[in-house]
């Protein structure tokens, strides 16, 4: 399952669908930077790295070698999930190929984002570090942490080098650095107790018979590769990468599911070719609630942008979409949907590699009929009002993958499936 947009599409409430049927639920990529919101009955879980399937009793979850661990993080989620009650006895598995993202990351990210010539508008999370630190050869994974002396001494030289780089900008953080270095160092010790073979646990479920869900985070357009770049985060979050980041080969996916929201949201900076006018977007932030999980910040938003949409179903080899949020247009009279752009040298039907140009991109819309009705206790396609189902038919059309869930609203049963 993978996020088609720029990340906020609703993956949690998909996966906690989905995750109802599968033995496995799986996160390949990213860290702490995600958030996804699951509502559970009356209750609301937000979920950073733990993947969303951990409010099914029973399911086991991994954190593939593609995530980057936020170690201290990680265990506030983990003791938050058990205080409130949730069994983890033997739930919780990460890969030992995976890499530790620790606190200096943080403050790194901090320092290189007002640095940056493109302001990117991280989460300030660390990820982008980590992330760094892996390519470059010179990251920790968790297996490192197996021998006490090494993970020591691999944690003091990535503190040293960061400390190196902050001072260098001017800061200076070295009381904070000996109390996060030795809180890293203890919580290791926790981290190895769940340390696994993520792609060997994988096959042996998929051998037995089993079913596997890779939850993807954040969403094509943020794809470090695929998406807008510079304003893109630091993992590939396509679905290929779902196979690269839990240790198995792409031909053991058989299914790819994309996540679109009826509209379109994004938060951090980059261009929205479909943004609203303030009015209208001040509107559907309400109606959406469209405010980040991880940070609080206004999301800007804007109509569907079928262009993106198309381009996500081809770079994602997807199978089926699922769309989220049609609740949210429920009082809107007319509904506009982005089919084209039109460029100083003429109308485009692919979404550009030039992300420059994507900010001075004029889209074509086609404006359909509102339907001005409740949808939420919809069940079935034939529940929903003609217009609504209509949007639909032409979402499925535009972006030329057949449609399999639509969610109407933020509960586990608010689901149709078609
Ligand atoms: P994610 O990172 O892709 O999971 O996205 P978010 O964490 O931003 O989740 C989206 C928010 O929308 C959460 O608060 C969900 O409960 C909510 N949500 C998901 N699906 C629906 C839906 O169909 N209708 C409404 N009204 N809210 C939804």
């Amino acid at each position: 399952m993978v996020g088609c947009q720029w990340g906020d599409e609703g993956k949690g409430k998909i996966v906690d669908v989905l995750a109802e049927d599968v033995n496995l639920v799986v996160r390949y990529q990213g860290g702490a930077n995600a958030g996804h919101t699951v509502h559970v009955g009356d209750t609301e879980f937000v979920l950073h790295q733990i993947p969303s399937g951990i409010l099914h009793p029973e399911k086991r979850c991994l954190l593939g070698n593609g995530v980057v661990i936020d170690i201290l993080e990680f265990f506030k989620e983990y003791d938050d999930l058990y205080n409130r009650g949730i069994d983890l006895d033997g739930r919780i598995g990460v890969s030992e190929r995976a890499h530790v993202l620790m606190p200096h990351h943080l403050i790194l990210d901090r320092i290189s984002e007002d640095e940056a010539k493109y302001k990117i508008g991280t989460t300030g999370r660390g990820i982008g570090p980590a992330y760094q630190e892996k390519v470059s050869r010179m990251g920790m994974r968790v297996a490192d942490l197996y021998n006490s002396k090494r993970a020591r001494s691999l944690v003091e030289e990535s503190a040293q080098r960061a400390q190196e780089k902050i001072a260098s900008l001017g800061a200076d953080v070295e009381k904070q650095f000996d109390s996060d270095l030795e809180s890293t160092l203890a919580n290791s010790k926790r981290l190895v107790e769940l340390a696994t073979d993520t792609g060997l646990e994988i096959i042996d479920a998929i051998r037995g018979g089993g079913r596997v869900l890779l939850e993807g985070a954040q969403g094509t357009a943020l794809d470090l590769d695929h998406g807008t770049y510079p304003f893109v985060t630091s993992s590939n979050t396509t679905a290929a990468a779902a196979a690269t980041g839990s240790g198995i080969g792409p031909t053991e996916i058989d299914t790819v599911i994309g996540v679109v929201k009826a509209y379109t949201t994004r938060v951090g900076n980059g261009p929205l070719p479909t943004a609203f006018d303030a009015a209208m977007n001040e509107k559907m932030r309400t109606l959406g609630n469209e405010f980040g999980a991880t940070t609080g910040r206004p999301r800007r938003c804007g109509w569907f942008d079928a262009v993106l949409a198309r381009y996500s179903a081809r770079v994602n080899g997807l199978t089926g979409l699922a769309v989220t949020k049609l609740d949210v247009l429920d009082t809107l009279s007319d509904i506009s949907i982005a089919t084209s752009y039109r460029t100083p040298e003429g109308i485009i039907e692919e979404f550009p590699a030039n992300t420059w140009d994507l900010g001075d991109v004029e889209p074509i819309y086609e404006t359909l009929p509102g339907w001005c009705e409740p949808t939420n206790g919809a069940r079935t396609i034939g529940d929903l009002p003609a217009p609504a189902r209509q949007y639909l038919d032409r979402i499925e059309e535009l972006a030329d993958t057949p449609l399999r869930m639509i969610s109407v609203g933020t509960r586990r049963s608010q689901i149709i499936m078609v």
